[in-house]
């Protein structure tokens, strides 16, 4: 049997799904489709909703998932991006809304770097709705580049956040 990995994905959704329904829904949903042949959900943490401000604004679900699997990296992106546009997410401009959003945050591979995938994902030592998640199901999982485990990103960000009010 090929050699198995484990990483750790972010989920986010801010646009509702014309059958799935709202953000919330769509991501208990995509932990479903995540389980597929060749990749095992061993625990997701639970589902984070960030209401909408105003009548107009869209309301965020995030949430994060552990799952097991022999592909490599770039096999694994290829398999979430085919979830994503069975979601409906076409593919557009960055951090525009969308109906699903699947990132790789860390796998056990250590540092991972190609033209069109970077594990550990840059920007997650800065986002409270990607650590939050993730420090429910992993947190004694350690940054290869800060050394730093999930728990200590965490605590340092919302830190931060106390000090800049
Ligand atoms: P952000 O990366 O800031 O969270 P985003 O998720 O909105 O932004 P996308 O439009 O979903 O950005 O993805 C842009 C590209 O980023 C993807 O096509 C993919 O090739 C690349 N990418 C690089 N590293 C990763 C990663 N760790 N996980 C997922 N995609 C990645
Ligand atoms: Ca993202
Ligand atoms: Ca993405």
């Amino acid at each position: 049997m090929a050699q198995r990995h484990h990483y750790l994905i972010a989920l986010g959704s801010n646009r509702r799904h014309h059958r799935f329904g709202p953000p919330r829904t769509v991501l208990g949903a995509a932990l479903k489709a995540l389980e597929q042949t060749d990749i095992m959900l061993v625990a997701a943490a639970p589902i984070y909703t960030t209401l909408p401000i105003g009548p107009s604004t869209r309301s965020y679900a995030n949430s994060a998932a552990l799952v097991s699997t022999p592909y490599p990296p770039k096999k694994l992106l290829r398999k979430l991006k085919t979830i994503e546009a069975h979601f409906g997410r076409r593919r557009g401009q960055r951090w525009s809304s969308r109906t699903l959003d699947l990132d790789i945050i860390l796998w056990d591979g250590g540092a991972f770097h190609s033209k069109n995938l970077t594990i550990p994902h840059i920007l997650f030592r800065e986002r409270d709705f990607v650590l939050r998640p993730a420090n429910d199901i992993a947190a004694d999982w350690r940054d290869p580049v800060t050394k730093l485990m999930v728990r200590h990103l965490f605590a340092r960000l919302r830190k931060k956040a106390l000090k800049d009010g």
